[in-house]
Protein backbone atom coordinates (compact mmCIF):
# COMPACT_ATOMS: atom_id res chain seq x y z
CA UNK A 1 0.00 0.00 0.00
CA UNK A 2 1.33 3.50 -1.08
CA UNK A 3 2.28 5.76 1.92
CA UNK A 4 2.60 9.30 1.19
CA UNK A 5 5.28 10.90 3.77
CA UNK A 6 6.76 14.78 4.57
CA UNK A 7 9.65 15.45 6.21
CA UNK A 8 10.63 17.91 8.48
CA UNK A 9 14.72 18.62 8.23
CA UNK A 10 15.20 16.66 5.48
CA UNK A 11 18.91 17.52 5.29
CA UNK A 12 20.17 15.85 8.45
CA UNK A 13 21.17 12.69 9.57
CA UNK A 14 17.74 11.65 10.46
CA UNK A 15 16.52 12.77 7.09
CA UNK A 16 18.88 11.75 4.92
CA UNK A 17 18.53 8.20 6.08
CA UNK A 18 14.86 8.52 5.94
CA UNK A 19 15.27 9.29 1.84
CA UNK A 20 17.26 6.48 1.22
CA UNK A 21 14.49 3.95 2.84
CA UNK A 22 12.40 5.65 0.92
CA UNK A 23 14.89 5.07 -1.93
CA UNK A 24 14.75 1.47 -1.25
CA UNK A 25 11.14 1.62 -1.65
CA UNK A 26 8.87 2.15 -4.16
CA UNK A 27 5.77 2.22 -2.60
CA UNK A 28 6.80 5.20 -0.02
CA UNK A 29 6.12 8.32 -1.71
CA UNK A 30 7.69 12.45 -0.48
CA UNK A 31 5.13 14.71 -0.51
CA UNK A 32 6.94 17.28 1.17
CA UNK A 33 10.67 18.39 2.21
CA UNK A 34 11.78 21.14 4.54
CA UNK A 35 15.36 22.40 5.77
CA UNK A 36 17.37 24.89 7.98
CA UNK A 37 19.33 26.69 5.10
CA UNK A 38 21.21 23.77 3.32
CA UNK A 39 18.80 24.54 -0.15
CA UNK A 40 21.94 23.08 -2.22
CA UNK A 41 21.23 19.39 -0.67
CA UNK A 42 17.40 20.55 -0.84
CA UNK A 43 17.54 21.16 -4.41
CA UNK A 44 18.69 18.12 -4.77
CA UNK A 45 16.51 16.08 -3.05
CA UNK A 46 13.42 17.67 -4.87
CA UNK A 47 14.65 16.77 -8.15
CA UNK A 48 14.77 12.92 -7.16
CA UNK A 49 11.69 12.82 -5.00
CA UNK A 50 9.57 14.96 -6.55
CA UNK A 51 7.55 16.88 -3.37
CA UNK A 52 4.94 19.50 -4.18
CA UNK A 53 5.83 21.46 -1.59
CA UNK A 54 9.31 22.37 0.49
CA UNK A 55 9.66 24.57 3.64
CA UNK A 56 13.03 26.81 4.09
CA UNK A 57 13.55 28.13 7.28
CA UNK A 58 15.26 31.27 5.82
CA UNK A 59 13.48 33.46 3.84
CA UNK A 60 15.98 34.68 1.61
CA UNK A 61 17.45 31.09 0.80
CA UNK A 62 13.87 30.30 -0.01
CA UNK A 63 13.62 32.84 -2.80
CA UNK A 64 17.13 31.30 -4.03
CA UNK A 65 15.71 28.14 -4.25
CA UNK A 66 12.45 29.08 -5.94
CA UNK A 67 14.20 30.51 -8.70
CA UNK A 68 16.47 27.36 -8.86
CA UNK A 69 13.82 25.06 -8.99
CA UNK A 70 11.63 27.30 -10.95
CA UNK A 71 11.26 24.37 -13.95
CA UNK A 72 9.35 22.30 -11.63
CA UNK A 73 5.93 21.84 -10.04
CA UNK A 74 7.23 22.48 -6.36
CA UNK A 75 5.63 25.41 -4.02
CA UNK A 76 8.30 26.68 -2.11
CA UNK A 77 7.23 28.28 1.59
CA UNK A 78 9.64 29.81 4.69
CA UNK A 79 9.91 30.56 8.16
CA UNK A 80 7.54 29.24 10.75
CA UNK A 81 4.47 29.77 8.33
CA UNK A 82 6.09 27.45 5.99
CA UNK A 83 6.99 24.52 8.16
CA UNK A 84 3.13 25.10 9.27
CA UNK A 85 1.75 25.08 5.87
CA UNK A 86 4.07 21.99 5.33
CA UNK A 87 3.03 19.81 8.15
CA UNK A 88 -0.89 19.73 7.80
CA UNK A 89 -0.11 19.49 3.34
CA UNK A 90 -3.85 17.45 2.89
CA UNK A 91 -2.01 14.71 1.11
CA UNK A 92 1.01 13.44 3.39
CA UNK A 93 -0.06 10.60 5.73
CA UNK A 94 2.76 10.59 8.18
CA UNK A 95 5.35 13.49 8.89
CA UNK A 96 8.99 12.18 9.82
CA UNK A 97 10.07 15.16 12.96
CA UNK A 98 13.51 14.84 11.66
CA UNK A 99 14.50 18.62 12.84
CA UNK A 100 16.73 19.39 15.47
CA UNK A 101 15.76 21.75 18.50
CA UNK A 102 12.36 22.85 19.84
CA UNK A 103 11.28 24.59 16.77
CA UNK A 104 10.17 21.21 16.27
CA UNK A 105 7.09 21.82 18.27
CA UNK A 106 4.64 23.54 16.45
CA UNK A 107 4.90 21.85 13.45
CA UNK A 108 4.00 18.53 15.05
CA UNK A 109 1.04 20.14 16.86
CA UNK A 110 -0.07 21.10 13.33
CA UNK A 111 0.43 18.15 12.21
CA UNK A 112 -1.46 16.01 14.72
CA UNK A 113 -4.31 18.72 14.64
CA UNK A 114 -4.77 17.61 11.08
CA UNK A 115 -4.70 13.80 11.43
CA UNK A 116 -1.11 13.06 10.31
CA UNK A 117 0.59 10.09 12.16
CA UNK A 118 3.95 10.76 13.40
CA UNK A 119 7.22 9.56 12.97
CA UNK A 120 8.99 11.12 15.37
CA UNK A 121 12.57 11.50 15.48
CA UNK A 122 12.77 15.11 17.50
CA UNK A 123 13.00 14.60 21.17
CA UNK A 124 12.86 18.11 22.31
CA UNK A 125 8.72 17.55 21.62
CA UNK A 126 8.11 15.06 23.96
CA UNK A 127 10.60 16.08 26.62
CA UNK A 128 9.34 19.77 26.53
CA UNK A 129 5.74 19.26 25.70
CA UNK A 130 4.38 15.30 26.29
CA UNK A 131 1.82 16.41 28.37
CA UNK A 132 -0.19 18.17 25.34
CA UNK A 133 1.28 15.83 22.51
CA UNK A 134 0.25 12.81 23.88
CA UNK A 135 -3.42 13.66 24.94
CA UNK A 136 -3.85 15.30 21.62
CA UNK A 137 -2.77 12.39 19.70
CA UNK A 138 -4.65 10.18 21.69
CA UNK A 139 -7.64 12.56 21.32
CA UNK A 140 -7.24 13.10 17.65
CA UNK A 141 -6.12 9.22 16.72
CA UNK A 142 -2.76 9.86 15.60
CA UNK A 143 -0.02 7.19 16.11
CA UNK A 144 3.22 8.50 17.51
CA UNK A 145 5.51 6.37 16.34
CA UNK A 146 8.93 6.23 17.39
CA UNK A 147 12.20 7.00 15.71
CA UNK A 148 14.88 7.14 17.90
CA UNK A 149 16.67 3.60 18.26
CA UNK A 150 15.97 2.61 21.87
CA UNK A 151 12.38 4.09 21.50
CA UNK A 152 11.85 1.92 18.84
CA UNK A 153 13.39 -0.89 20.54
CA UNK A 154 10.96 -0.72 23.30
CA UNK A 155 7.82 -0.49 20.91
CA UNK A 156 8.96 -3.45 18.90
CA UNK A 157 9.77 -5.50 22.21
CA UNK A 158 6.31 -4.26 23.22
CA UNK A 159 4.38 -5.32 19.82
CA UNK A 160 1.24 -7.72 21.04
CA UNK A 161 1.59 -7.19 24.51
CA UNK A 162 -0.53 -5.12 27.30
CA UNK A 163 1.08 -2.42 28.09
CA UNK A 164 -0.32 -2.59 31.52
CA UNK A 165 1.99 -5.73 32.01
CA UNK A 166 5.23 -3.42 31.60
CA UNK A 167 7.24 -3.78 34.84
CA UNK A 168 10.42 -1.80 33.70
CA UNK A 169 11.97 -0.08 30.70
CA UNK A 170 15.57 -0.63 30.60
CA UNK A 171 17.33 2.14 28.14
CA UNK A 172 20.59 1.20 26.72
CA UNK A 173 23.69 3.50 26.45
CA UNK A 174 26.93 3.49 24.85
CA UNK A 175 28.44 5.82 27.45
CA UNK A 176 29.46 8.18 25.18
CA UNK A 177 33.37 8.73 23.80
CA UNK A 178 34.03 9.33 27.31
CA UNK A 179 33.16 6.35 28.90
CA UNK A 180 35.07 5.54 31.64
CA UNK A 181 36.86 8.84 32.38
CA UNK A 182 36.22 10.86 35.74
CA UNK A 183 35.32 14.20 36.48
CA UNK A 184 39.29 16.06 35.96
CA UNK A 185 39.83 14.78 32.71
CA UNK A 186 36.79 15.64 31.11
CA UNK A 187 37.65 19.38 32.15
CA UNK A 188 39.79 20.09 28.94
CA UNK A 189 38.79 17.44 26.34
CA UNK A 190 38.03 18.90 22.79
CA UNK A 191 35.36 19.59 20.58
CA UNK A 192 36.91 16.92 18.19
CA UNK A 193 36.99 14.34 20.97
CA UNK A 194 33.33 15.15 21.70
CA UNK A 195 32.48 14.10 18.44
CA UNK A 196 34.04 11.04 17.86
CA UNK A 197 31.07 8.53 18.63
CA UNK A 198 32.01 5.16 19.49
CA UNK A 199 29.20 3.54 17.33
CA UNK A 200 26.55 6.34 16.01
CA UNK A 201 26.65 8.51 12.79
CA UNK A 202 24.86 11.12 14.07
CA UNK A 203 23.87 14.97 13.60
CA UNK A 204 26.49 17.28 16.05
CA UNK A 205 24.32 18.11 18.53
CA UNK A 206 22.80 14.76 19.45
CA UNK A 207 27.11 13.56 19.28
CA UNK A 208 27.86 16.29 21.96
CA UNK A 209 24.48 15.33 23.80
CA UNK A 210 25.69 11.55 23.86
CA UNK A 211 29.27 12.73 25.06
CA UNK A 212 27.32 14.42 27.95
CA UNK A 213 24.57 11.80 28.46
CA UNK A 214 22.06 14.59 27.93
CA UNK A 215 20.55 12.37 25.14
CA UNK A 216 20.21 9.15 27.58
CA UNK A 217 18.44 11.85 30.08
CA UNK A 218 16.12 13.09 26.91
CA UNK A 219 15.45 9.62 25.92
CA UNK A 220 14.58 9.16 29.90
CA UNK A 221 12.09 11.70 29.16
CA UNK A 222 11.35 11.13 26.17
CA UNK A 223 10.40 7.56 27.25
CA UNK A 224 8.48 8.28 29.94
CA UNK A 225 5.85 10.04 27.39
CA UNK A 226 5.70 7.78 24.94
CA UNK A 227 5.11 4.29 27.06
CA UNK A 228 3.09 6.09 29.78
CA UNK A 229 5.84 4.63 32.40
CA UNK A 230 6.97 6.32 35.25
CA UNK A 231 10.53 7.42 36.37
CA UNK A 232 11.03 4.83 39.24
CA UNK A 233 10.37 2.18 36.24
CA UNK A 234 13.21 3.20 33.71
CA UNK A 235 16.74 2.41 34.48
CA UNK A 236 19.50 2.92 32.10
CA UNK A 237 22.02 0.20 31.48
CA UNK A 238 24.97 0.83 30.16
CA UNK A 239 25.69 -1.08 27.02
CA UNK A 240 28.87 -0.22 25.11
CA UNK A 241 28.66 -1.54 21.70
CA UNK A 242 24.95 -0.68 20.98
CA UNK A 243 24.36 -4.22 20.01
CA UNK A 244 20.95 -4.16 22.36
CA UNK A 245 18.77 -1.04 21.88
CA UNK A 246 16.49 -1.08 24.71
CA UNK A 247 14.62 -3.72 26.35
CA UNK A 248 11.14 -4.16 28.75
CA UNK A 249 11.19 -6.04 31.54
CA UNK A 250 7.38 -7.45 31.90
CA UNK A 251 5.53 -8.24 35.73
CA UNK A 252 6.15 -11.62 35.01
CA UNK A 253 10.37 -11.33 35.16
CA UNK A 254 10.42 -11.87 31.54
CA UNK A 255 12.56 -9.25 29.47
CA UNK A 256 12.15 -8.47 25.87
CA UNK A 257 14.91 -7.36 24.00
CA UNK A 258 15.48 -5.49 20.17
CA UNK A 259 19.05 -6.16 18.74
CA UNK A 260 20.92 -5.35 15.61
CA UNK A 261 23.69 -3.51 13.89
CA UNK A 262 24.02 0.28 15.24
CA UNK A 263 21.68 1.09 11.80
CA UNK A 264 19.29 4.25 11.99
CA UNK A 265 17.60 2.95 8.76
CA UNK A 266 15.66 -0.13 10.46
CA UNK A 267 13.73 2.03 13.11
CA UNK A 268 13.14 4.71 10.48
CA UNK A 269 11.37 2.12 8.20
CA UNK A 270 9.45 0.45 10.81
CA UNK A 271 7.85 3.36 12.13
CA UNK A 272 6.62 4.28 8.27
CA UNK A 273 5.06 0.52 7.53
CA UNK A 274 4.28 -0.28 11.51
CA UNK A 275 3.31 -2.67 11.84
CA UNK A 276 4.91 -4.91 9.16
CA UNK A 277 8.46 -5.37 8.53
CA UNK A 278 10.21 -5.09 5.20
CA UNK A 279 13.67 -6.19 4.05
CA UNK A 280 16.19 -3.92 4.80
CA UNK A 281 19.82 -4.42 3.48
CA UNK A 282 22.70 -3.94 5.04
CA UNK A 283 25.29 -5.69 7.29
CA UNK A 284 23.32 -8.55 10.04
CA UNK A 285 24.98 -9.26 13.00
CA UNK A 286 27.41 -12.16 13.18
CA UNK A 287 27.47 -13.49 16.66
CA UNK A 288 30.29 -15.75 15.62
CA UNK A 289 32.62 -12.43 15.43
CA UNK A 290 30.38 -10.58 18.46
CA UNK A 291 30.72 -12.73 20.81
CA UNK A 292 30.00 -11.05 23.73
CA UNK A 293 27.61 -8.36 25.12
CA UNK A 294 29.16 -6.38 28.25
CA UNK A 295 26.74 -4.41 30.99
CA UNK A 296 27.92 -1.70 33.16
CA UNK A 297 26.12 1.11 35.26
CA UNK A 298 25.98 4.15 34.16
CA UNK A 299 27.92 7.01 35.85
CA UNK A 300 26.02 9.43 37.48
CA UNK A 301 28.73 11.31 39.36
CA UNK A 302 30.76 11.84 35.97
CA UNK A 303 28.15 12.34 33.49
CA UNK A 304 25.71 14.61 35.29
CA UNK A 305 23.59 14.73 31.68
CA UNK A 306 21.66 11.99 33.21
CA UNK A 307 20.92 13.18 36.89
CA UNK A 308 20.30 16.42 35.69
CA UNK A 309 17.83 15.65 33.44
CA UNK A 310 15.75 12.68 35.94
CA UNK A 311 15.78 15.88 38.39
CA UNK A 312 14.06 18.28 35.99
CA UNK A 313 11.61 15.48 35.23
CA UNK A 314 10.87 15.24 38.36
CA UNK A 315 10.12 18.46 39.35
CA UNK A 316 8.15 18.33 35.94
CA UNK A 317 6.44 21.15 34.64
CA UNK A 318 8.49 23.67 32.39
CA UNK A 319 11.58 22.56 34.09
CA UNK A 320 12.67 19.85 31.38
CA UNK A 321 12.44 22.94 28.50
CA UNK A 322 15.08 24.71 30.52
CA UNK A 323 16.70 21.85 30.95
CA UNK A 324 16.55 20.98 26.86
CA UNK A 325 16.51 24.62 26.55
CA UNK A 326 20.23 25.40 28.42
CA UNK A 327 21.67 22.13 27.04
CA UNK A 328 20.93 23.72 23.86
CA UNK A 329 22.83 26.78 24.32
CA UNK A 330 25.54 25.45 26.08
CA UNK A 331 26.41 23.19 23.31
CA UNK A 332 26.28 25.41 20.90
CA UNK A 333 28.94 27.29 22.72
CA UNK A 334 30.76 24.21 23.29
CA UNK A 335 30.83 23.71 19.42
CA UNK A 336 32.42 27.44 19.22
CA UNK A 337 34.68 26.22 21.28
CA UNK A 338 33.35 29.64 23.72
CA UNK A 339 33.22 26.93 27.15
CA UNK A 340 34.84 23.69 28.09
CA UNK A 341 32.97 20.01 28.44
CA UNK A 342 31.68 20.95 31.60
CA UNK A 343 30.65 24.13 31.81
CA UNK A 344 27.58 22.26 29.86
CA UNK A 345 26.64 20.94 33.13
CA UNK A 346 27.51 23.92 35.09
CA UNK A 347 25.29 25.73 32.69
CA UNK A 348 22.35 23.49 32.95
CA UNK A 349 22.50 23.67 36.58
CA UNK A 350 22.60 27.43 36.91
CA UNK A 351 19.73 27.67 34.27
CA UNK A 352 17.55 25.04 36.45
CA UNK A 353 18.22 26.86 39.73
CA UNK A 354 17.50 29.94 38.46
CA UNK A 355 14.33 28.94 36.84
CA UNK A 356 10.70 28.83 39.25
CA UNK A 357 9.09 25.45 37.33
CA UNK A 358 5.60 26.47 36.15
CA UNK A 359 3.21 23.34 36.65
CA UNK A 360 1.23 21.83 33.36
CA UNK A 361 2.73 24.99 31.01
CA UNK A 362 0.55 25.36 28.08
CA UNK A 363 2.60 26.04 24.36
CA UNK A 364 3.13 29.67 24.90
CA UNK A 365 4.78 29.04 28.64
CA UNK A 366 7.09 26.85 27.22
CA UNK A 367 8.12 28.60 24.54
CA UNK A 368 8.31 31.50 26.55
CA UNK A 369 10.66 29.58 29.20
CA UNK A 370 12.72 28.39 26.23
CA UNK A 371 13.12 32.33 25.53
CA UNK A 372 13.68 33.28 28.70
CA UNK A 373 16.70 30.89 29.48
CA UNK A 374 18.27 31.74 26.46
CA UNK A 375 18.44 35.58 27.46
CA UNK A 376 19.33 34.30 31.36
CA UNK A 377 22.00 32.14 30.22
CA UNK A 378 23.74 35.03 27.66
CA UNK A 379 23.15 37.38 30.55
CA UNK A 380 25.74 35.23 32.55
CA UNK A 381 27.64 33.43 29.48
CA UNK A 382 28.58 36.02 27.30
CA UNK A 383 30.24 34.16 24.10
P1 LIG B 1 20.91 17.23 12.03
O1 LIG B 1 21.58 18.38 12.65
O2 LIG B 1 21.73 16.26 11.25
O3 LIG B 1 19.73 17.73 11.07
C1 LIG B 1 18.79 18.70 11.46
C2 LIG B 1 17.81 18.97 10.34
O4 LIG B 1 16.92 20.00 10.76
C3 LIG B 1 18.47 19.49 9.06
O5 LIG B 1 17.73 19.07 7.96
C4 LIG B 1 18.37 21.01 9.24
O6 LIG B 1 18.44 21.75 8.02
C5 LIG B 1 16.98 21.08 9.83
N1 LIG B 1 16.71 22.34 10.52
C6 LIG B 1 17.44 22.91 11.50
N2 LIG B 1 16.90 24.07 11.88
C7 LIG B 1 15.79 24.24 11.11
C8 LIG B 1 14.80 25.24 11.02
N3 LIG B 1 14.83 26.33 11.79
N4 LIG B 1 13.80 25.07 10.12
C9 LIG B 1 13.76 23.98 9.32
N5 LIG B 1 14.67 23.01 9.36
C10 LIG B 1 15.67 23.13 10.24
O7 LIG B 1 20.12 16.48 13.21
P2 LIG B 1 19.82 14.93 13.39
O8 LIG B 1 19.24 14.36 12.14
O9 LIG B 1 20.98 14.26 14.02
O10 LIG B 1 18.70 14.96 14.53
C11 LIG B 1 17.36 15.40 14.28
C12 LIG B 1 16.51 15.04 15.50
O11 LIG B 1 16.48 13.64 15.63
C13 LIG B 1 17.05 15.58 16.82
O12 LIG B 1 15.99 15.92 17.65
C14 LIG B 1 17.80 14.39 17.39
O13 LIG B 1 17.87 14.42 18.79
C15 LIG B 1 16.94 13.25 16.90
N6 LIG B 1 17.64 11.96 16.77
C16 LIG B 1 18.69 11.82 15.92
C17 LIG B 1 19.35 10.61 15.79
C18 LIG B 1 20.48 10.44 14.81
O14 LIG B 1 20.94 9.31 14.63
N7 LIG B 1 20.96 11.47 14.15
C19 LIG B 1 18.95 9.45 16.59
C20 LIG B 1 17.80 9.68 17.39
C21 LIG B 1 17.18 10.90 17.49
P3 LIG B 1 19.86 22.31 7.46
O15 LIG B 1 20.58 21.11 6.94
O16 LIG B 1 19.48 23.25 6.42
O17 LIG B 1 20.56 22.94 8.64
MG1 LIG C 1 18.74 7.34 20.78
Amino acid sequence: MEKIIGILGSTGSIGTQTLEVVRENKDLKVAALSAGSNIELLEKQIREFHPSMAAVWDEEKAKELEVRVADLNVKIVNGMDGLLEMAVLPEMEILVTAIVGMIGIRPTIAAIQAGKDIALANKETLVTAGHLIMPMAKEKGVQILPVDSEHSAIFQAIHGENRKSIHKLLITASGGPFRGRKREELETVRVEDALKHPNWAMGQKITIDSATLVNKGLEVMEAKWLFDVDLDHIQVVVQPKSIIHSMVEFTDGAVMAQLGTPDMKLPIQYALYYPERRYLPGERLDFGKLKEITFEEPDMDTFLGLPLAMKASRIGGSMPTVFNAANERAVAKFLKRKIGFLDIYRIIEDAMEHHESIANPALEQILETEAKTYEWIESRWKD
